[in-house]
């Protein structure tokens, strides 16, 4: 886990579909973002190749947990 790179940025709360997003374990709604290029590999398992294969990921900044959205 990268949590140094993490630790420079400030968490955002962050807007998904017109909710707030809040973490499911700590109910934490400040998050980092990251953006993901998905490799083929992980594509073919998940059944993902129409998409773009660019992800995002919000990761929790009290307890890390991340939640990864496609697209
Ligand atoms: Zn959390």
């Amino acid at each position: 886990m990268q949590m140094k790179l993490f630790k420079k940025e400030e968490p955002q709360p962050i807007e998904v579909a017109g909710h707030e997003l809040s973490c499911p374990i700590c109910y934490n709604k400040l998050f980092w973002s990251r953006r993901a290029q998905m490799n083929s590999a992980v594509s073919s398992f998940f059944n993902l190749d129409w998409t773009d294969r660019t992800a995002t990921c919000f990761v929790c900044s009290e307890c890390t947990h991340i939640e990864w959205f496609l697209g």
